[in-house]
């Protein structure tokens, strides 16, 4: 194995409840990522969560939305969007909907605890001469 760290099975600690588990890893704050990424505890979920609320945040409000046409938003209004995502997810906000570039971004909670986030267009044009 080329370039590969060797791993060894060691104790690895969730940073959220202190939870330890053998885990295969390179060291020890290897050891405590993974022992992280895979604990069960509310906290740890939440984090996860967040992680790929902000992946998709960044897609969809970036790259991924400017291939379906959309403006790529700046930094400052992707990280207002990721703002209101995280709140929503961890319960301090119950939806949101904003005019934002331009869209309207709506983010909610579905009835399953999923998280609902839809950003829409709606694309006129109009000429006098
Ligand atoms: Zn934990």
């Amino acid at each position: 194995m080329i370039g590969e760290t060797e791993m060894e099975s060691m104790y690895g600690t969730c940073r959220f409840c202190g939870q330890t588990r053998m885990i295969e890893a390179a060291d020890q704050q290897d050891a405590d990522i993974k022992a992280t990424k895979s604990c069960t505890c509310p906290d740890a979920r939440l984090a996860r969560k967040k992680a790929e609320i902000r992946e998709m945040v960044q897609d969809l409000c970036g790259a991924g939305g400017a291939e379906l046409g959309f403006t790529e938003m700046t930094s400052e209004q992707a990280d207002v969007v990721l703002t209101l995502a995280e709140m929503i997810v961890s319960g301090k906000a119950i939806s949101a909907a904003l005019r934002i570039a331009d869209s309207s971004v709506k983010i909610s909670t579905a009835a399953d605890g999923e998280l609902k986030f839809s950003r829409n267009r709606i694309e006129s044009m109009e000429a006098r001469i």
